[in-house]
This record gives C-alpha cells, sequence and structure tokens, in this order.
C-alpha cells in the first residue's frame, strides 16, 4: 500500500513513513493510492469478528510494512475490555464499541468508553502503541507538541504515557478548562508527560505551536512532532468502527449482510467521519453520512450549498458542544479529492483559495454526485436544540447523552428514513459536560466509577507565560 499526497507533489511513502509525520511536504494529507476493495464474500466473512479481529482485518489492508504478526500484537494490547471500561454497562464491556438502542432501527454507537471518555481514544491508544513500535524500530525519539481546549490533550496524553521514545508536551489555557478536564490530564504522573498551563487564551497556545513549528532547525534538532487530527493513523483506525457497527447494527436489525446503514456523526475537523467515508469506498453498505455540526456550520453550510468557507477567529463561536467549535476541517481536503476524482492539480488550487482567499465552490454535478452517490447530508444546531435533545433523548429512551452527541441525534432525526437502521456516533460521555447536562436534566450525569474522586488526586503542571521563547527554553532543558 502505497501512499499519496492529495496535491500531488510528494513520491509515494509507506505506512510507517507517514505515520510520524503532519502535513506531506507539498501541503497536502497522505491517502492511500487506491482503496482496499472488499467483496460480499469479504463482508460476511468479517460479520461475526469480535473488534480486535474486524481492526486487524482492515487495518492491516493499509499497512504492508508492518509484520503482520507484530500489527496483530499492537492491535491486540490496544482494544481491550480493560482500557475501554467506562461504558454503561460492564458485560458490554469486550465488545469495545456497543450498540445502544434508542428505538426502532435507531441506536447509539458507543465509541467513548476509553479512558478520557471521548471517541478520540478509539484511535489514539493505537497510535500510542504503534508509535513506539515504529520509533523502536528505527531507534527514534519524538517530542509531541501540542495545544488543547481540553479532549484532543487528554487522549494524545493518555495515549502516550509511558512509551519509550515520546515525550509529551501540552499546553492548555490557565483557568479555563472544566475541573474535569484539568483533573484529567493533571492527574497524570508519568515522567513523559509535561501539561504546561499558558497564561492566556487557547488561541495563544495555539499561537506558540505555530511558532515553534515554524523555527525548521529548533523543530528538527528537537524532533518535534504532532498528533493532530489529520495524521493518517487515527483515521484508519477510526475506519473499523464503522465495520463494527455496520455488522452489530445489521445483527440488531434483522437485516442481511448487504443492505444499507445510515450513520450520522458529531462532526468538527471531519476526522471522524471521513473515516466513515473510506469504509464505504472500500465496500462497506453505507447508505446516508450525515454531519452534525453547531453554530460553527461551515460544513453543514457546505453539504447544503457545496460552497466552503471557511471563517476566521472572530467567526468562531465558543458553544456548548466545544469539540465542535471548528470553522475550517483539515480532513474535508481527503473527501473532496475523492469527489473531484483525485484531480490533484484541482485539489491544490482550491485549497489555495482556502488558505489565501475566500474557498471554493463545488460545480453542479459535484454537489449532486456528494449528495446522491456519497450519501452526505448535514444538519446544524444551537444551545436550546442541544438542551432539548439531551432532554428528548432521556425521556424517551432513558438514555442519558452528552451536548455532542445530542447535535448527533437533531441531525439524525432530520434526515432518518425509519426503514433504513440508523447509528449515531456517541463521541464523547456525558460525565465531561457535567454543566451543560445540569441545565438540560436538573440531575448530574453518569459517572464511571474508576473515575469517582478523579479532582481530588493530586496534580502535576507548570505554569509559564504565553511566550514561545520560554517555551522552547522550557523543552530544551527536558529534552534528553
Ligand atoms: C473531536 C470531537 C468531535 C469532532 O470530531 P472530528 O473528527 O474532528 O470531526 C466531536 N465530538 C467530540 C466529543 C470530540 O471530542
Amino acid at each position: 500500500m502505497n501512499y499519496i499526497s492529495t496535491r500531488g507533489g510528494v513520491a509515494p511513502q509507506q505506512f510507517s513513513d507517514i505515520l510520524l509525520g503532519g502535513l506531506m511536504a507539498d501541503g497536502g494529507l497522505s491517502i492511500p493510492e487506491s482503496y482496499p476493495q472488499l467483496t460480499q464474500a469479504d463482508l460476511e466473512s468479517m460479520a461475526p469478528l469480535n473488534y480486535r479481529d474486524l481492526a486487524f482485518a482492515v487495518i492491516s489492508r493499509f499497512v504492508d510494512d508492518i509484520p503482520a504478526d507484530d500489527l496483530k500484537a499492537l492491535i491486540e494490547k490496544t482494544y481491550t475490555s480493560e482500557v475501554y471500561c467506562n461504558g454503561r454497562s460492564k458485560n458490554q464491556a469486550s465488545h469495545i464499541t456497543p450498540l445502544i438502542k434508542l428505538d426502532n432501527n435507531l441506536y447509539i454507537q458507543e465509541l467513548s468508553n476509553g479512558p478520557t471518555l471521548a471517541f478520540k481514544d478509539m484511535a489514539m491508544q493505537l497510535l500510542g502503541n504503534l508509535f513506539e513500535y515504529v520509533l523502536d524500530k528505527k531507534g527514534e525519539q519524538i517530542n509531541i507538541l501540542g495545544a488543547t481546549s481540553g479532549d484532543t490533550g487528554s487522549a494524545a496524553e493518555y495515549a502516550m504515557r509511558g512509551k519509550r521514545g515520546v515525550n509529551v508536551f501540552m499546553l492548555s489555557p490557565f483557568g479555563k478548562m472544566s475541573p474535569f478536564q484539568r483533573a484529567q490530564m493533571f492527574s497524570l504522573q508519568d515522567e513523559n508527560i509535561f501539561n504546561l498551563s499558558v497564561h492566556g487564551f487557547f488561541d495563544a497556545c495555539q499561537d506558540i505551536v505555530k511558532d515553534v513549528n515554524k523555527d525548521a532547525e529548533f523543530k528538527a534538532k528537537y524532533k518535534i512532532g504532532a498528533v493532530n487530527s489529520i495524521n493518517w493513523g487515527r483515521i484508519v483506525a477510526q475506519v473499523v468502527y464503522y465495520f463494527k457497527g455496520y455488522f452489530a447494527m445489521i445483527l440488531a436489525s434483522g437485516k442481511k449482510v448487504g443492505d444499507k446503514v445510515d450513520f450520522c456523526v458529531p462532526s468538527g475537523n471531519f476526522g471522524n467521519i471521513c473515516a466513515g467515508h473510506i469504509a464505504r469506498q472500500m465496500g462497506l453498505p453505507i447508505g446516508q453520512l450525515i454531519v452534525a455540526t453547531n453554530e460553527n456550520d461551515v460544513l453543514d453550510e457546505f453539504f447544503k450549498t457545496g460552497g466552503y468557507h471557511p471563517r476566521g477567529l472572530d467567526r468562531t463561536y465558543e458553544t456548548t458542544s466545544p469539540s465542535m467549535d471548528i470553522t475550517k476541517a483539515s480532513n474535508l481536503e481527503r473527501f473532496v479529492f475523492d469527489l473531484i476524482g483525485r484531480d490533484a492539480e484541482r485539489l491544490a488550487a482550491m485549497w489555495k483559495s482556502v488558505e489565501t482567499g475566500s474557498g471554493f465552490e463545488l460545480t453542479a454535478d459535484e454537489f449532486a454526485t456528494m449528495r446522491d452517490r456519497y450519501g452526505f447530508k448535514s444538519e446544524a444546531s444551537n444551545h436550546a436544540d442541544r438542551i432539548a435533545h439531551i432532554r428528548e433523548v432521556f425521556e424517551k429512551y432513558g438514555v442519558q447523552v452528552d451536548p455532542h452527541t445530542a447535535d448527533g441525534f437533531k441531525a439524525a432525526k432530520a434526515h432518518r428514513n425509519p426503514a433504513v437502521p440508523m447509528v449515531i456516533m456517541e463521541t464523547a460521555l456525558p460525565a465531561k459536560f457535567e454543566d451543560t447536562m445540569q441545565e438540560a436534566l436538573k440531575q448530574a450525569p453518569f459517572r464511571p466509577k474508576g473515575l469517582a474522586g478523579l479532582e481530588a488526586l493530586p496534580q502535576r503542571f507548570d505554569a509559564i507565560e504565553a511566550d514561545a521563547a520560554l517555551i522552547k527554553q522550557y523543552l530544551v532543558e527536558r529534552i534528553k
């Protein structure tokens, strides 16, 4: 399996080469030269597999520079009921991403039962093990530098804690995270995890990361890397749970392998749902892929009009589904590459206009193809919708869903065909968003047993000024 760049300017590379990198050298994103194709017989043989075996069946088709036995061992070590133990029902833990029924043909897929209670653990935990393995083989080290307002940073830290060859330096805005998020990150005592609490807003943290990365010499000398949402390893790991959700849904709804299932995905950077698109390209019978957004509705606008016009920070709103507060969806580039027939030259021109101008418009044909052949639909929500849908799901079905999943529920309802099974992806557990859950349900959300008393654990972090030079100095002193 060779990987190319969406912008066409890079020679084909192997999985292990792109795993540790971010953007390709030409500014594009890595993508397989072609997608592995599955037959009806392949799908039928995959249907009964447990999560680990399914993960191997899917991921091994994208990787040919890691021996099969090694890849299998890394996957086996990642997807265990001990790691994915934070769900509603203990005896479902072995399914890793179990379904919960809301209504006939309407289910939620639990993706958030890992250590940090968000779907990002699904991919990040595997990435931690893959990084350690690949760095060991290459005899290299990586120092991950990131900025977080909550979810991504904690998922990265829990995935990389204690891994050989990896240090994590995570910047977060001082006093701006919820007490739960702060406790989650700062209670880690591992020597390779460094939490820097920066005096400033999230944007300041992000600017510092950009500044450090602009210093090419520093970046190379200190082996600075990232694990952001464009990382191909994350995308490929996410493809797996669409297969798992599909087969579980076929079983639950009494359908046959080959029948269509719709998926609805709370979206921000378009990483999660991009994995759904890839699963469909491999031959998984997905009907609609429904993009749910919040008040930051740049993707809703794109899927409803064919115009992609990313917005500046002045038009990025802070909402109560904060992990979707994104107005530039990096992974969209991968889907549009496929949509326009993999024309790298045109793609490069379109993204140039995203970076320097006002964005682009699809042709009428492309717009129709996107909706009809690729099945993309969308819906946006606001705070009042979110509160109303958290309540509705609880009152009708007795299930607590978090604010992001509630946005998904609204979008699923808007596009649902009652004859076709629909799976809503649960991207976080409600325990992470106590204030909004309180507002909606007048009660605290359920909290997984292992996380009782989290806020009382000793915390370890360094407070620091929002100054790139100081932060570089901090790194230099700690990188051996
Ligand atoms: C990251 C995140 C999202 C958005 O996922 P993308 O892959 O960026 O589209 C949605 N919900 C939650 C809870 C998240 O943490």
